[in-house]
């Protein structure tokens, strides 16, 4: 019931309509528009971006802004990967096309329409997505002055023309440029959302023309409550595997998207996979073992460029764990899922030795993220390893 609603922190106007904040008698927050109420009942609510979990702020900002017509023509959202940044940007992107927008008790975006519908299944003309092309290291400047020139064409449907640029820490510093002349002066009608998993990597003329919106983090209360509401796959997983579903819970970061892909069980035996690989070449680490061996474990890395960074950060985060164990610091773990287990990884292996093979992986990441050979670096690696 609606006149069950409380809101929370601002007081009712009497007869106003005002974007607000409702918590419902089962804790659901919703975010949304109030219309005119009689006697401190609400009449009805208005939300946004129902499909975002959580970023209450972020949906009152924007729904706002939508509602006002004040939105800014360039967005910088911020958050790792699975932290729900394409989510926000579809959602923003329907919501500014959506057929029901004048409809007062409609969610907006309503879902349902025939042009929620087609941006939701990515077969919408004024809706233009570039990524990172998958087998390439960075996001060159051609692809953003062929986005640029796009923007400079008239509308084929829409009153307005939207651009996502996903991957965009990927971005050299030619096609951020490229992109700042376009901010300089935008189009008519024009909305640019760039997304970026590290926004320090964007360059501070670009920040300074974009509205920043961070993606919130959750924890893992709130994790586990939505994953244990909305999807089969984590129910049965904590049914099954309690301490699989913890796991799952630990290593998102706070990060649902990323907790709704691991849930899912192809994934959580991927996870699983990836998970055993780490530890095999960190025990190679703490272990002190031959090059042969070292080898064979390194062996196990994958070899695309995507990949292989995130299985190098996998190994930073377990040796970071390690370092944190042995030298009996307070701090949660990122990679382990008990201190147990960090212990019987650690053996006897002396903080001096893990702090050089963090070092070391940490600057095979790097070489690895700017476009290094990858044979060379996992020999480079296994060489550094065997002589810690
Ligand atoms: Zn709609």
């Amino acid at each position: 019931m609606l006149s069950d609603f409380k809101t929370v922190g601002r007081k009712i106007p009497k007869t106003k309509k005002e974007i607000l904040t409702f918590r419902t008698n089962d804790d659901t927050i919703y975010i949304g528009l109030m219309f005119v109420f009689t006697e401190g009942r609400v009449r009805f609510v208005k939300r946004y971006f129902p499909k975002l979990l959580g970023n209450d702020k972020t949906k009152e900002r924007i729904g706002a802004a939508i509602e006002c017509g004040t939105l800014p023509h360039a967005f910088l959202i911020g958050g790792e990967s699975g932290s729900g940044k394409t989510t926000l940007a579809t959602e923003i992107a329907a919501a500014l096309n959506c057929e029901k927008k004048k409809e007062s008790s409609t969610p907006l975006p309503c879902g349902e329409c025939n042009c929620c519908k087609r941006i939701y299944s990515g077969n919408f003309p004024d809706l233009k997505v570039l990524s990172k092309p998958k087998d390439r290291a960075t996001l060159g400047v051609d692809s953003i002055k062929d986005f640029r020139e796009d923007m400079f064409l008239s509308s084929t449907e829409s009153d307005y023309k939207i651009y996502v640029i996903d991957d965009a820490e990927c971005m050299t510093t030619e096609a951020q440029n490229a992109l700042l002349k376009v901010l300089e002066e935008p189009p008519k009608s024009v909305i640019i959302m760039i997304l970026a998993r590290e926004c320090d990597k964007i360059l501070t003329t670009i920040k300074s023309r974009a509205q920043y919106i961070p993606m919130a983090r959750f924890n893992e209360r709130e994790l586990e409550k939505y994953l244990l509401s909305m999807s089969s796959e984590a129910r049965e997983l904590k049914a099954t595997d309690p301490e699989g579903f913890g796991a799952v819970l630990m290593s998102v970061d706070g990060r649902l998207g990323q907790a709704f892909r691991l849930s899912d069980k192809k994934y959580a035996a991927e996870c699983a996979e990836e998970r055993s690989d780490t530890i095999r070449i960190t025990k190679c680490i703490t272990g002190k073992r031959s090059y042969k061996e070292i080898n064979e474990a390194l062996s196990y890395l994958p070899t695309k460029r995507q990949e292989l960074l995130l299985s190098l950060e996998r190994l930073i985060s377990a040796l970071r764990d390690l370092v944190v164990i042995k030298s009996s610091a307070t701090a949660s773990l990122l990679f382990f899922t008990s201190a147990e287990e960090a212990k019987s990884v650690l053996g006897q292996a002396s903080l001096k030795r893990l702090m050089s093979a963090y070092d070391e992986v940490c600057k095979t990441h790097e070489l690895c993220s700017k476009n290094a050979n990858i044979t060379n670096l996992v020999a480079s690696l296994a060489a550094s390893i065997r002589f810690i």
